[in-house]
């Protein structure tokens, strides 16, 4: 089953992604991580979308989805489905994306405006395993280490306010229209993402068609 999160950044759509992914044993994609970790290691890629990704902007559109594309050239890796999460982005790479593959099922994680920013300035990562903690809701249990990987937590570099505010607005631009793209394709869940990442959880599972 190929599963889509979507949702404004900070609605929690990377910490869904990864509880599913464990819950459902498959892959979780996340183009927000591919292209960080292009930018870590300092790749063609990384250099190309560096700048675009540290400001908050979106990545040109052939970009990502030549770099989706190429991610899932894996297919042994993703036969039993995956969980994406930060792609697409706009109508545009929806309608590319269905090309070569498609999604059996649409989650939108619903937050305001008002939450995400609150929820941002507090959000620290880990820079190897991408497990997100929240300082004031869901701190690490040593300070500044993953419960993980026991990496040291960092902040993103696209989690400041100027960009936080760049991002939002990209979100009610670009990528609200497909709420409606994949509520006419019939295969649109919403959940309150106002709750805690537990009960979002259980609400993003009670809509899962297999239960
Ligand atoms: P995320 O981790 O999903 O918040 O993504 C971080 C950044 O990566 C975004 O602010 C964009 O610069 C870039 N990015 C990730 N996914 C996409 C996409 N589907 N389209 C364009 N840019 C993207």
């Amino acid at each position: 089953m190929n599963i889509l999160l979507i949702g404004p950044q900070g609605c929690g759509k990377g910490t869904q992604a990864s509880l599913l992914a464990n819950h459902l044993d498959i892959p979780h994609i996340s183009t927000g991580d591919i292209f960080r970790k292009n930018i870590a290691l300092n790749t063609d890629l990384g250099k190309i979308v560096n700048n675009l990704v540290k400001k908050g902007e979106l990545v040109p559109d052939d970009i990502v989805i030549e770099a989706v594309k190429s991610y899932l050239k894996n297919e042994q890796m993703f036969e039993f489905g995956f969980i994406m999460d930060g792609f697409p982005r706009t109508i545009y790479q929806a309608e590319k994306f269905e090309e070569f593959s498609d999604f059996d099922l649409v989650i939108l994680i619903d937050v305001s405006d008002e939450v995400v920013i609150k929820r941002i300035v507090s959000r620290k990562t880990c820079p190897n395993c991408s497990k997100v903690y929240n300082t004031l809701t869901n701190p690490p249990k040593i300070k500044d280490r993953c419960d993980v990987c026991g990496q040291v937590l960092t902040i993103r570099a696209d989690d400041n306010k100027e960009s936080i505010q760049k991002r939002l607005e990209s979100y009610h631009l670009q990528t609200k229209p497909l709420i409606d793209y994949y509520k006419k394709k019939g295969i649109l869940r919403v959940v309150d993402g106002e709750n805690s990442a537990e009960k979002v959880f259980e609400q993003i599972k009670e809509n899962l068609v297999f239960g």
